[in-house]
């Protein structure tokens, strides 16, 4: 689906380690016994994996729902909300699902709160640069300033009785790639708990979801991964349970043109991919929904006014630059480990 990526699926799976333990034997009926599903969908590689039932049913709500969010919120597919809002932005207002008038309104709270880092109309801008889709494009200052006056998440209207949502002016576009995989993670969590799993790993492109602890109680240990390396080497280590773990990179989509590094991560102030002089940023946080948009937002805004949102937020993050510094916020230090 792409929500906001066409060429991404060949990367991710990469992005993060995540250590079980080995050795596992185990039988059907016992806690480390695993299902396990990968497949492709939101535009990305996902995994899910469910310990202690052996019991198919819990995978196929969880993969059920997360296909339900790809049909609304995708902003590719004919006759998604998302499809909808954007074809009729400057004519009509359009009824919304529940959810994806749930999760516009917390992207246009976000947006807020970040003071436009995050943005989530900033779709005719990642349209324009075409990270990923078109080969090597640099639009012009002309091109990036005509499509910059259409990206402002105050001229988004809702109506809360009628469940609708508008788009101010013509050609706006709302793009809900910085946030909806973060949500459809907390969507498959809540499914699983609600089907009584008390443990399992859940890996949308990236947005790592704990449910609960491993099979044998301890943390998870999840990697952050070396941005300047193929996948599989790592730099540093959290051990979660219960929490959301989700990444931002300039590493997995981009190209280098005279040096500097055109990728995916939009600075909407600047019309052009963000120059925050970071690679990644690792969010920790309670749910994927507030750590994917946050930790867009925090790529965006750089390590030194990141910091500053995340004391008003109330997140953890690991920030890693272009010289692989690593810069951890204040509380991520019991459950942090550097490698190497
Ligand atoms: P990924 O999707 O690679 O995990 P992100 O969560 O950071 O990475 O989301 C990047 C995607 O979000 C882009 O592909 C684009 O669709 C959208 N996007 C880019 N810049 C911004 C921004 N400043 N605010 C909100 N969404 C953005
Ligand atoms: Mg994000």
């Amino acid at each position: 689906m792409e929500f906001s990526h066409v060429a991404f699926i060949l990367y991710l799976v990469s992005s993060f380690f995540v250590h079980t333990y080995g050795g596992w034997m185990s039988s059907k009926n016992s806690p480390d016994h695993v299902i396990e599903r990968s497949f492709h969908a939101l535009g990305t590689a996902n995994n899910i994996r469910i310990f202690g039932r052996d019991d198919e049913r819990p995978m196929d709500l969880a993969y059920a729902r997360i296909m339900e969010i790809e049909d609304r919120m995708s902003a590719f597919k004919r006759g998604s909300d998302v499809w909808a809002l954007n074809s009729n932005a400057g004519v009509a207002p359009v009824r919304l699902h529940d959810d994806t008038f749930d999760l516009l309104k917390r992207a246009v709270a976000f947006s807020r709160l970040s003071d436009g880092a995050f943005d989530c109309t900033i779709r005719p801008l990642v349209e324009l640069w075409g990270i990923g889709i078109k080969k090597n494009y640099i639009p012009s200052v002309q091109e990036i300033t005509e499509k910059m006056a259409l990206v402002c998440y105050k001229d988004i209207v809702f109506d809360d009785g009628a469940m609708s949502a508008e788009l101010t002016e013509k050609g706006q576009a709302i793009d809900l790639g910085g946030i909806a995989k973060g949500y459809a993670a907390d969507e498959v969590k809540r499914v699983l708990a609600g089907c009584g799993i008390e443990s399992a790993l859940i890996n949308l492109g990236g947005n790592i979801v704990a449910l609960g602890g491993r099979p044998d109680g301890q943390p998870w240990r999840i990697g952050i991964q070396n941005p300047l390396v193929a996948a599989g080497e790592y730099l540093a280590v959290v051990s979660v349970v219960d929490k959301a773990v989700v990444t931002s990179g300039s590493y997995e989509r981009y190209f280098i043109e005279e040096g500097v590094r055109y990728h995916h991560i939009l600075d909407p102030r600047a019309g052009r991919p963000a120059q925050s002089g970071l690679l990644s940023v690792t969010v920790v946080c309670g749910n994927s929904t507030d750590a994917d948009a946050l930790a867009t937002a925090l790529f965006v805004l750089g390590c030194d006014n990141g910091m500053e949102l995340l004391k008003n937020f109330g997140g953890k993050a690991v920030f890693i630059d272009e010289e692989l510094q690593i810069t951890a916020s204040e509380g991520m230090t019991n459950n942090f480990e550097k490698l190497g």
